[in-house]
């Protein structure tokens, strides 16, 4: 290998590195006027019981419309909000916006649960506690219809510090959530220390869950031991009806999946509503 193409290959890093670098500015640029443009959605989808085939709750999920680039995943831009602390002005406004919709809902009839989820720095670094305090003063609404979804990832981060602010939000009556549950430490033991009121299985295990003994056994085994230890468990991502029978099977509690809904505006989401139960 000649000298020149080392200098070639180390050129090629470099420019690589400095490209992920400028995307990243000119994404945190472009999450700034986000925030003050309000380029933000937020969509909703449905979690239903699997023994009555309700709706029970309703998962909020973040949408960015960037008048340019047009739809982003909050895939590719919560790890750089996270990275720049915007994620603090963002996830306040989706607990607001989350909140405000189970007001509308409400006066429409719909009284259900309401799912937000929570990152890492929003949960250690804002005063998430104060914050949820507020909202709950501002909406006449059971606290216990709010649920914090946070990754086990998060809480095992800092376990100490997690235990004083899961005891915190706990006394407000808000209801805690594991998501992702299966792919990070996965441990039942940080569940029942966590005192979670409900552990979602993650969508990694459901996919082939009706060709995978594995997978099979996984979720058996979550949904068994999750309710020996008294949660509610909910499974993510199921797409087909074998996956929802499978988990009905099991009695498993509740699912979310394309099978059922995508996430959808509130709107559609009434009239999803009100169309199951008219039937
Ligand atoms: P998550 O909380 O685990 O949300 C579930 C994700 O799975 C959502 O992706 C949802 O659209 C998708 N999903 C639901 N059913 C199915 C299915 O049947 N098949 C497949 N393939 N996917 C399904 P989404 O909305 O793109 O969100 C991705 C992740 O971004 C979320 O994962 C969550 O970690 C994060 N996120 C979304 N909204 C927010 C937010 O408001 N705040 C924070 N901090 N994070 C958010
Ligand atoms: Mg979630
Ligand atoms: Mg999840
Ligand atoms: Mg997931």
């Amino acid at each position: 290998q000649s000298i020149a193409q080392g200098g070639g290959q180390l050129q090629f890093y470099s420019t690589e590195i400095n490209e992920r670098t400028l995307s990243r500015m000119r994404m945190e640029a472009d999450l700034r006027r986000a925030i003050a443009e309000d380029e933000f959605k937020l969509l909703l989808q449905p979690k239903i019981n699997l023994e009555s085939g309700k709706i029970v709750g309703a998962e909020a999920l973040i949408r960015w419309h960037d008048p340019v680039r047009g739809l982003i995943s909050p895939v590719e831009f919560i790890p750089v909000a996270e990275d720049t602390g915007l994620i603090l002005p963002i996830g306040e406004w989706v607990l607001r916006e989350a909140c405000n919709t189970m007001m509308t809902w409400r006066k429409q009839g719909i009284d259900l649960k309401m799912s937000v989820n929570i990152s890492a720095r929003q949960f250690f670094q804002a005063d998430l506690v104060a914050l949820v305090r507020s909202v709950l003063d501002e909406h006449k609404f059971e606290p216990s219809r709010l649920v914090l979804e946070m990754t086990e990832s998060i809480l095992v981060d800092d376990v100490q510090t997690a235990l004083v602010i899961l005891a915190q939000l706990r006394s407000l009556g808000v209801q805690i959530s594991i998501d992702d549950f299966g792919t990070g430490y996965s441990s039942l033991s940080y569940l029942k220390m966590f005192r979670a009121d409900e552990v979602k299985i993650d969508r990694a295990f459901i996919r082939d869950v009706t060709t995978s003994r594995e997978d099979q056994a996984l979720v058996y085994a979550i949904t068994y031991l999750g309710h020996e230890m008294g949660f509610t468990v909910c499974a993510e991502g199921v797409e087909d009806s074998e996956q929802r029978d499978y988990l009905h099977k099991i009695k498993c509690d509740e699912y979310q999946g394309f099978f059922f809904s995508k996430p959808v505006s509130h709107i559609e989401f009434s009239a999803i509503y009100h169309g199951q139960e008219a039937k």
